[in-house]
């Protein structure tokens, strides 16, 4: 966990990696962040997973927030390449985060500094390893995921995470493993971190952007896989009671990778295990993820040898 932080511009030793008491983002939540992975590939290199992808997103977020970031999109994926080299890492998770720094106080925080950095780690899967192979345990939240009144559901802010975070209290403290989240309107929505999906009787159905889902860089790339494979896949509102009939469930993102949901408010999915569907594309994802993929190689971006 002690590896070297890139910090607006360069590599500094974790034990350095500091901020002010009274950084804005502190107090308010002012920043923006992504969560990405990389692999080590069977060449014996790295790739990072639909790079440019997160980085898309993470300027967009910065900018629906208002914040400026201080760097290039080519900047912060070549700092991301160096942070990855300097760890000696070949798998890790990366945290690219903006946020703004000390500065005035108050609610107005465009006169504080945007400050970047970016920390990779170790990290397996969220949802465990077991989990990926035998699904997890999920529970319908009572609270309701932010809706687009009051927050930017399509940005990834570090504020709205207080919602995904009260939701996985609770789910945890009642014994699941993850929570479900509807919508304002009482739809399926999504996971704390990760975006759902839904099989009945072959055909995949998944909540779409008018949902308030975060649009997931792995709901894009399952759907593709997905329909690849030949399955229908539609986004549309899904209602609570039909997760207590679905064939299958299961929930994708980048730190819970391809997990099954094997039960939802105590009843099975389907018969209680990993269903055909899910293990067909869980599988072809995952050759993806660690470069055995011919047919989706340019979902990766190699790190230079260094
Ligand atoms: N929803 C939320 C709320 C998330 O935090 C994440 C993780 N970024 C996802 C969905 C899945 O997104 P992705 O596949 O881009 O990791």
């Amino acid at each position: 966990m002690s590896h070297q932080i890139w910090m607006n511009g360069e590599l500094v030793n974790h034990e350095d990696a500091k901020v002010h008491v009274l950084t804005h983002a502190l107090h308010y939540g002012t920043s923006v962040f992504e969560g990405v992975r990389a692999y080590e590939t069977p060449d014996g290199g790295s790739a990072v997973f639909r790079h440019q992808d997160h980085v898309d997103r993470l300027f967009r977020s910065a900018a629906l927030y208002h914040m400026e970031i201080p760097f290039s999109k080519d900047e912060i994926r070549q700092a991301t390449f160096d942070t990855i080299t300097a760890s000696g890492l070949k798998s890790c998770y990366i945290r690219p985060l903006v946020f703004r720094g000390a500065g005035p106080m108050g609610l107005y925080p465009l006169d504080c500094p945007v400050d970047v950095i970016i920390a990779v780690w170790a990290w397996g899967a969220y949802l465990g390893d077991e989990g990926k192979v035998n699904g997890v345990r999920a529970r319908v939240s009572s609270w309701r995921r932010i809706s687009a009144d009051a927050l930017i559901p399509t940005a990834k802010a570090g504020g709205q995470y207080l919602n995904s975070i009260l939701a996985k209290i609770e789910a945890d403290k009642a014994g699941y493993e993850e929570a479900i989240l509807l919508d304002s309107n009482g739809y399926v929505c999504e996971g704390t971190g990760e975006n759902l999906f839904l099989v009945k009787g072959g055909v995949v159905h998944t909540p779409g952007f008018a949902n308030d889902i975060l649009e997931g860089i792995n709901r894009a790339a399952a759907i593709d896989i997905l329909r690849d494979q030949g399955y229908e896949v539609i986004e549309r509102n899904i209602a609570r009671g039909e997760l207590y009939r679905a064939d299958e469930i299961f929930m994708t993102g980048t730190a819970a990778e391809l997990t099954p949901i094997r039960e939802v408010d105590d009843l099975p999915v389907g018969d209680g295990t990993r269903g055909p569907i899910t293990t067909e594309i869980q599988a072809i994802f995952e050759d993806a993820l660690h470069g055995r993929s011919e047919r989706y190689a340019d979902w990766l971006d190699k790190v230079p040898a260094a």
